[in-house]
């Protein structure tokens, strides 16, 4: 795999976009709602970074269908998350890719009565947006690649490697190997 960003390069990333949020929303009380279950990751490192007083909830957001990016049906499932109503919600995401999965959580948030709703993602994918909604905090930008770790999955296996690195065709011919291997016993 090659790496993209080093385990330093998104800590300082992260940072980076702590202090945005903290300029915005100073220290007033934040519900923080991770998009399950790529931005896990981040959520643990940015909520270390953050000091007003904040709530972690999460949200599922699945998609039928689709192995990597391709996206079937797309569902979100608010029942684990808690009560927002006249709160300030901080949506967090791992990929800002087409863009549809955020538009459509934060539809979903909006059926709960917010106060606000605002968005932050640690990718932005360049060149695939399909809405014209943006996330108010970005920390990467990144070129139309398909990235794991830092909580970023392929086939749900590597959200652990603590850089982000772009899985090539000789990684996806490893990943099947792997996996045939150790069905086999
Ligand atoms: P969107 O709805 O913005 O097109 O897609 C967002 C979702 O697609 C992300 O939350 C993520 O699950 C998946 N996705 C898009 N691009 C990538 C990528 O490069 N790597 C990984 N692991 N997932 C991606
Ligand atoms: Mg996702
Ligand atoms: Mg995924």
């Amino acid at each position: 795999m090659r790496i993209l960003y080093s385990k330093q390069q998104l800590q300082d990333g992260v940072h980076k976009m702590a202090a945005e949020i903290t300029a915005t929303y100073g220290d007033k009380p934040l519900s923080i709602v991770s998009v399950l279950t790529g931005s896990v990751v981040l959520v643990a490192d940015l909520i270390r970074e953050l000091e007003m007083p904040l709530r972690v909830g999460v949200i599922e957001a699945s998609s039928y269908g689709g192995e990597t990016t391709t996206r079937g049906e797309l569902s979100v499932n608010a029942e684990l998350m808690f009560d927002i109503k006249g709160r300030h919600v901080l949506l967090v995401d791992d990929i800002f890719d087409t863009g549809h999965t955020l538009v459509k959580v934060i539809e979903k948030i909006k059926e709960f009565g917010p106060k606000s709703v605002r968005s932050a993602v640690l990718l932005r994918k360049h060149g695939r947006q399909e809405v014209t909604a943006q996330p108010d905090f970005v920390a990467f930008e990144i070129p139309d690649e398909f990235v794991v770790g830092y909580g970023l999955d392929y086939d749900d296996h590597y959200r652990n490697l603590p850089h982000l690195a772009v899985m090539e065709e000789d990684d996806l011919a490893r990943h099947k190997e792997l996996i045939a291997a150790d069905a086999a016993g």
